[in-house]
């Protein structure tokens, strides 16, 4: 490498003008590196009429802003955004470069990869910085996730990262914080495009509940059947919460596979968790573990679930779960 690489730089992802809630939270994680590292924070931001979300990315950590304004970026396509965001990339050279990994940012980050001929760890759950080497350590689940793998990329810059949403925390808004506007023109022509965005079809399943979901209870394998199972619907109901499950009860047929939790699931990160009959394998934990209480309830004191638990009870779910329903129930009337 013998250009000078610095700063840590997020994609921001947005759509109709509405930032993605993965890109304020990469913001959060982005700002913990570029502090260890001592360079700055960098929002990258494209589309058409964007200019007014700058302050926003701001406010939620970054020193400056990179922003291409454009017509023909108005609808999210590869080829156009792989372009503005290579020709920032190669005028500023960033060191660190986070996507959230959303459909279009591991897309995007794909391209951007291949173009600037560097590497990308895919659906990172963890980032962390070698600061003697400046290497970004960006771990995740590997080996049909037995171990978390920590991959470097030593040699080629920036080092990329796509990051699952709802697993880093945005930091709190800061409307009086100040930063920088660095406004690029890019040559792009709607004809030189080769594809067209006839329609946008929106997608309105219920995966975005249990996402956004303040409280969750989530049942597994535990609860024996798929009758006792609907304890689990029943607690839900009572304390207005949503009902998840473990990958195991979505393969029994007892919950569809929308309502998985977990590294092949949702990632969650609700107020209040309730795991149910759940051992708590490193699959279930990673969608999960940023939860702000857990109260785990399982008969094997030494399940690892009780290892992140905030609240623990040792017990028989079939026992304990009609019994918090009535007190619930109680409490409510
Ligand atoms: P178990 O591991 O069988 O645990 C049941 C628990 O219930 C035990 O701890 C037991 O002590 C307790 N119990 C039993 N009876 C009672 C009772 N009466 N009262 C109270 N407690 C009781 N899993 C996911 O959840 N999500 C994923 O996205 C996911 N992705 C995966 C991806 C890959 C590539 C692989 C290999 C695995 C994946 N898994 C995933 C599966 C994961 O490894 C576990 O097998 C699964 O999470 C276990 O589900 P469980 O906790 O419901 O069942």
């Amino acid at each position: 490498m013998s250009k000078e690489y610095r700063g840590v730089w997020v994609f921001i992802e947005q759509n109709e003008g509405e930032i993605e809630g993965v890109s304020l939270e990469l913001l959060g994680a982005g700002r913990k590196l570029a502090d260890k590292l001592s360079v700055s924070l960098c929002g990258v931001l494209l589309g058409k009429d964007v200019k007014a979300l700058c302050n926003q990315v701001i406010s939620y950590g970054a020193d400056k802003v990179y922003v291409i304004d454009h017509p023909v970026l108005e609808e999210y396509r590869t080829e156009s955004y792989m372009k503005g965001v290579v020709l920032l990339a190669e005028k500023y050279s960033p060191e660190i470069f986070l996507y959230g990994a959303t459909p279009n940012g591991k897309d995007l980050a794909s391209a951007v990869a291949t173009d600037l001929s560097t590497g990308l760890t895919a659906d990172t759950t963890m980032l962390d910085v070698d600061l003697d080497k400046r290497l970004l350590e960006a771990s995740r689940p590997a080996f049909g996730g037995n171990i978390m793998a920590t991959i470097l990329c030593k040699k080629h810059r920036p080092q990329m990262a796509t990051v699952r949403p709802k697993v880093m925390k945005a930091l709190e808004r800061d409307k009086e914080r100040q930063g920088v506007i660095i406004e690029e023109n890019i040559e792009l022509y709607e004809d030189d495009m080769r594809t067209k965005v006839l329609k946008v079809v929106k997608d309105v399943t219920k995966r975005a509940n249990l996402a956004d979901a303040h409280i969750i209870v989530c049942g597994g394998k535990g609860l024996g059947d798929q009758q006792n199972f609907s304890l689990i619907y029943e607690l839900a109901e009572v304390i207005g919460a949503s009902v998840g499950g473990t990958r195991d009860v979505v393969e029994a047929g007892w919950l569809p596979h929308e309502l998985q939790i977990g590294q092949t699931g949702e990632t969650v990160t609700p107020k209040i968790y309730f795991a149910v009959g759940i051992s708590g394998a490193i699959q279930h934990v990673v969608g999960m573990k940023n939860s702000e209480i857990i109260i785990a309830i399982n008969k094997d004191a030494s399940a690892p679930i009780f290892d992140i638990a905030t609240y623990g009870i040792v017990g028989d779910a079939l026992d304990i779960l009609p019994k918090l329903i009535q007190q619930f129930k109680e409490i409510r009337t």
